[in-house]
């Protein structure tokens, strides 16, 4: 009996410990204190930290088979283990990413997401750990030469990103056709359904890599940094998340994981 109770204690205080981990537990689960609660961590079973995430933006977060890969998801493994916690991947739309957080059905949002001043209204990011570039993909031999040239044209870009927003803001919604998916842009570029497609640049690398008659434009569209989305409020994760990422820098992990996936230029 005296087991058993041990037990269930253990499991609700670990609820409490690894709420940095496991979302969207009881965390006001009362007043244990840290040794008790580090004592708890010992035993326990790793806990899970949920990352939301649109795995089909290479080399930042795709698959190869079953598995995830790429720069986001090493990086998030990095953190996890700084936290003790598994990670766990949820494949999404890049659109839903920052509902799931708020949600609370993912601990946080990663997917090469670019900080912008609309999205801290819904979420708080963490340091930047990357710097992104919005691209342009043109058919080889288009007319258009620079972002200028795009005025009238038919855009495609992936559905709330920063190319969706930019491209209505600049060239009016009803130039801009929104796929789902990146790689879907770039077959109707392919297909002539649309003449250019705005996307973050090292995605843009790889699908260009993997069609013929296909390039990016020499003139970046947008500069932007990449950031870790995390609920508003919480931030105890937030702040644990930043921890990580100082000392993931420091040590050159985060160097490591991109020079893993983009070779120098
Ligand atoms: N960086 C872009 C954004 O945040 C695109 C991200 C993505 O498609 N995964 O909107």
């Amino acid at each position: 009996m005296k087991k058993i109770l041990a037990l269930i204690l253990v499991l609700a205080l670990s609820v409490f410990a690894f709420a940095a981990c496991s979302s969207d537990k009881d965390e006001n689960k009362g007043a244990q204190t840290e040794n008790e609660v580090e004592a708890v961590q010992d035993d326990k079973e790793t806990a899970t930290l949920k990352m939301a995430t649109n795995a089909a933006f290479p080399p930042y977060e795709y698959k190869e088979g079953e598995k995830f890969v790429g720069i986001d998801v090493e990086i998030a493994r990095e953190i996890a283990a700084e936290l003790g916690c598994e990670l766990e991947i949820i494949d999404m739309e890049f659109d839903s990413i920052i509902t799931s957080v708020n949600a609370g059905e993912a601990d946080f949002g990663m997917a090469g997401m670019t900080v912008t001043e609309d999205r801290l209204k819904e979420v708080d990011f963490s340091d930047s750990y990357a710097t992104g570039v919005q691209s342009i993909i043109v058919k080889s031999g288009s007319t258009i030469k620079t972002p200028d040239d795009l005025a009238g044209k038919k855009i495609g870009v992936q559905l709330g990103t920063t190319g969706d927003i930019y491209s209505c803001d600049d060239f009016g919604e009803e130039n801009v056709t929104k796929f789902s998916k990146g790689a879907d842009a770039v077959l109707a570029l392919k297909g002539g359904e649309v003449d250019a497609v705005i996307i973050d640049n090292e995605p843009a690398k790889a699908f260009v890599a993997a069609n013929t008659g296909l390039e990016i434009l020499g003139t970046d569209y947008a500069v932007e940094d990449y950031a870790i989305a995390i609920k508003k409020g919480n931030t105890e994760l937030l702040t644990k998340i930043n921890d990580a990422l100082e000392t993931l820098s420091e040590n050159g992990t985060i160097d490591t994981i991109i020079g893993k996936y983009i070779s120098a230029e």
